[in-house]
């Protein structure tokens, strides 16, 4: 079975759009989401792009505001005090990554946590890791909503997630581990790293290497997420993290690349502007 994201994430944005075709009765205007793009680095240029039409597509005003790599930090920092500040404002966004020079840490610790929609602030992140209220990340989010979806049963499974970024790998584990999962985290100083995953019924991977994860370290039956977005090194085309033509053979439910993770974490940010504006009002 392939989940597909797409397929999944469209329904949740139509069911959004009807949401929030009702806010303007209700609450006098329509959500408001913030993207950032510094710089014009080709991939952060069409995540952007997706994100003002999934916008679009749900009703909510997106306002994309495009820099200059060569913004200096203080410019930029202060354009995030000004949409912290703005009542209209309800979701802010900066795209990673950002150049050398800017530091990705105070750009993420500057954006107001109410306003936080990546869910990247330490206080989002904290209170997550705390089973607090808390903006939860875009990615993590759309993966367990597509394994719910597939009607995956997490509890009592042994999850392996390969990957601790604070993006994915360590947001993924902890929202396995919430489902009542027994989860393993693997990374680049894991041994023996194929018996590791063979254990798996439910594999995540979010590395960032293309078809890294081969039939061989997939047991059967089991359950895999692919995160990975990276470029086919022979073709150019967009290609996951897992050998997906052979790991198909061996999975019961697998996500594709691309059509898989990838439209579920727009979905899920617009999701996380509506809280935010809903959190707002
Ligand atoms: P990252 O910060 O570079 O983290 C990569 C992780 O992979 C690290 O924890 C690293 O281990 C581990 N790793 C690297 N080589 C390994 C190896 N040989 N064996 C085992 N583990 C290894 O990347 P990220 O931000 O988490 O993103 C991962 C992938 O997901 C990328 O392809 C990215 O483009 C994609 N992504 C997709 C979406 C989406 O919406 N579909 C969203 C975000 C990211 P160490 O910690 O030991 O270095």
């Amino acid at each position: 079975m392939i989940i597909s994201g797409k397929e999944l994430s469209a329904k949740l944005k139509a069911d959004m759009a009807v949401q929030v075709a009702g806010f303007p009765e209700k609450y006098g205007r329509v959500p408001h989401l913030v993207v950032v793009l510094v710089g014009d680095d080709p991939a952060s240029v069409s995540y952007v792009k997706g994100k003002a039409k999934a916008s679009e597509v749900v009703g909510i005003k997106n306002t994309t505001i495009r820099k200059p790599a060569d913004i200096t930090e203080a410019e930029l920092l202060g354009l995030i005090a000004t949409l912290n500040a703005d009542p209209e404002v309800d979701g802010i966004l900066v795209q990673l990554p950002l150049p050398a020079h800017i530091s990705e840490a105070k750009v993420i610790e500057a954006i107001d946590k109410t306003k936080d929609v990546d869910g990247f602030h330490p206080l989002n992140v904290a209170a997550l890791w705390q089973k607090q209220p808390c903006t939860v990340p875009c990615t993590p989010k759309g993966i367990i909503r597509m394994l719910k979806s597939a009607g995956v049963e997490i509890s009592g499974k042994r999850a392996v997630v390969i990957g601790r970024s604070n993006i994915v790998g360590l947001p993924v584990a902890k929202l396995l581990l919430d489902e009542n999962a027994t989860v393993t985290i693997a990374h680049s100083r894991t041994k023996d790293l194929p018996s590791v995953t063979r254990e798996a019924d439910i594999l995540v991977v979010a590395i960032g290497r293309p078809r890294f994860v081969t039939a061989d370290m997939i047991s059967d039956g089991a359950v895999v997420i692919d995160v990975g977005v990276n470029r086919d090194p022979e073709t150019g085309k967009l290609c996951g993290d897992v050998d997906f033509a052979a790991a198909q053979q061996k999975a019961s439910v697998i996500t594709p690349v691309p059509g898989g993770v990838g439209p579920m974490t727009i979905c899920c940010l617009m999701e996380n502007t509506i809280e935010c504006f809903l959190h707002r009002q």
